[in-house]
This record gives structure tokens, sequence and C-alpha cells, in this order.
């Protein structure tokens, strides 16, 4: 009976993935926003087929209720393998016009952050494989279908292109995860670190103030990062950053009010981080740290692009988190720290 019951689910999802390759190769391509046809009709076949089961599981008798659960944990397990085996076999051919659609998006698409026109999601794939748990290339069918799984848990048409809908919900997302709690630090709940740990070491001391709990964390993460020999991050015997090496070392941390109020007098024409009001600096727990690029927080596409290839930032994308930091999408170098 349970056997039975486990060969049927797998007819069904088979059947299912069939019907989706055949959905495929009777519809061409057009190059259409949105879901591809055969994206929607793959994932509506699994969709359809889960509930079948769930309508199979439901209709049986309840004879034992220990012995019932276990057959329906049994059979959402046969059910998941089968749909997730479905889903993949069928998403070779059901994404591909998904992975050519992100393959010219993440160039081409057009978007405003900050009052400024923006081109393309390229910049930011590393963040994007981390957030949709994407493991191959954003032209890929793999990385097509790690989107729709990321848009499927966020109530999205789950077409596996990362098109404006889907990338501002991305960036909502991760601006959503940043620092909330402003508060202007006391004194005492701030240390001065010293000038080795700082990109430019001639900054003077008082901008070399850090907030404590914060301070404690970036040191955690340095020495993971320095154990980490596949960076190559040339360090100290106690495990610091060497004085020759730049990667990581602190750009700028906490920003007395009485500085921004300066800068804003100094230079009126500076950019909007400089001329912010209620920057995440002003906290102490906002750290700008060198992760490459021809020059250390210029916003410029071309000094982002190098910066987010870098391993060290790649490593960041992957590891901060579990150190409590997380990053300001836009800005490669900008890491605040939220905690755990
Ligand atoms: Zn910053």
């Amino acid at each position: 009976m349970k056997s039975r019951k486990k060969e049927s689910l797998v007819v069904a999802a088979l059947a299912a993935a069939v019907l989706a390759v055949a959905a495929t190769l009777a519809l061409p391509s057009h190059g259409q926003s949105g879901a591809s046809p055969a994206a929607r009709q793959a994932s509506q076949e699994v969709a359809r087929t889960a509930d079948a089961t769930k309508a199979a599981d439901a209709n049986k008798p309840a004879t034992d209720a220990t012995t019932n659960a276990a057959t329906r944990a049994n059979a959402t397990a046969a059910t998941s393998t089968t749909n997730a085996a479905a889903a993949s076999s069928a998403s070779a051919v059901a994404f591909a016009d998904a992975a050519r659609q992100n393959a010219a998006l993440r160039d081409s698409l057009d978007w405003v952050f900050g009052g400024k026109q923006q081109r393309g999601w390229t910049i930011y794939e590393p963040l994007i494989a981390r957030t949709v748990a994407a493991q191959a290339a954003s032209e890929s069918n793999d990385f097509a279908l790690a989107v729709s799984r990321w848009q499927s848990s966020f109530g999205l048409q789950p077409s596996g292109v990362l098109d404006r809908d889907s990338w501002m919900r991305l960036v909502a997302e991760w601006q959503s995860r940043r620092l909330k709690d402003h508060t202007y630090p006391s004194p005492d709940q701030l240390v001065t670190v010293s000038s080795s740990e700082f990109y430019d070491t001639a900054r003077p001391a008082q901008l070399r103030q850090v907030e404590r709990t914060t301070y404690a964390a970036y040191r955690r993460m340095i020495a993971a990062a320095v154990a980490d020999k596949s960076l190559g991050l040339r360090a100290d015997a106690d495990g610091s950053l060497a004085a020759d090496e730049k990667f990581l070392k602190i750009v700028s941390a906490f920003r007395p009010k009485e500085y921004q109020d300066q800068l804003r007098r100094q230079q009126p024409e500076a950019g909007r981080a400089a001329l912010a009001v209620n920057s995440p600096h002003f906290t102490g727990r906002a750290l700008d740290l060198y992760v490459g690029g021809y020059d250390p927080v210029s916003t410029k596409d071309d000094n982002r692009a190098l910066q987010t290839q870098t391993k060290v930032y790649q490593w960041l994308v992957k590891n901060a988190e579990s150190f409590g930091f997380r990053p300001y999408y836009y800005e490669p170098w900008h890491w605040e720290y939220v905690g755990n």
C-alpha cells in the first residue's frame, strides 16, 4: 500500500516533468519579460502533483494516529524528494529562457537608487548568489532556478527572471536587514583603535574610535579571515593584519557629529555619504573596510565592480554575518554591526 503510493507519486512527478519538457519544446521562446510559459507550466505541474498528493493523504482513513503521522511524514519526504527531482530535471529546459533573460538584464536593467539612474545588477552578483542560494553563474539555468525558489518564498511569480520587480524586492530585503538602532554612543561605549589597524595610519585619534562590541566582533572576524589561507592575508605573529596588508583595514568608523558638521561646512559639494545627517557612522557600529578598488570608498560603478570581484569581499559576503556584520549592498566597503 505504502510502496504503491510512493510509486504513484513518482509517476505523477515524472509526468509533470515530461509535461514541462513537452511544453518547452512546443512553445518557442519570444524573449518576453516575466515568467516563461515553460517555467510557469513546470512550476504549476509540480504544484499540482503536490496538491494531488495532499488530497490522497487526506482521504486515507485514520486507523492509528501514530502510524498515520509516520505515514504522512514518509509521504511528505517522498513527495519533496520526487518534486525536487522533477523540478531539477525540468529546470534544464524550463529555465533556459529565464537564463537568457538574466544574461541580458544583468547588464541592462534600468532602475533608480538614491535619486540616481542605475544600470544592471552585475556588481551585486556575490550578494545575490548568497541571498537566493545560487551556486552557479548568473547566466545559468541553475541560477534562474534558485531565483525562482527565492521568488516563491517571497510570494513573487517564480519566473526565475531577475527583472525590476524582483530586483527591487531583493534590494528592499537587504535594506531591511541593516542597522536600525541609531543611538549616538556615550564616550565610555567607544574605544580608540591603534592607527596600525587603519588603512590611513595618519588618521587622527578622534577618527579612530569604534563602538566597543563592534570592535570586538571586528577582531574576531579578522582572526578568521587571516586563518583562511585562501585569502592570502599578510599577518603578524599575533594574528593581526600586518603593517603592509591593506585588505580589511578600517577606512572609517565612528564619525563624531562635530566632524560631520565640519565636513559639511568645508565640502558643500561632497557626496551624499559625507553630507548624511543621520549616518550609521554616528553609532560607531558602521565600519568601512578596505576591499580593493582604485578608491576605497568611491561609488563609481567600475570601482565597485573591481571591489566585488575580490576574494576578500566575497569572503565577507559569505562570512561577515556570522560575526554580526551586515552589508550595505550599494557600498561594498560598508558593513554594519547588528550582532547575532
Ligand atoms: Zn560607511
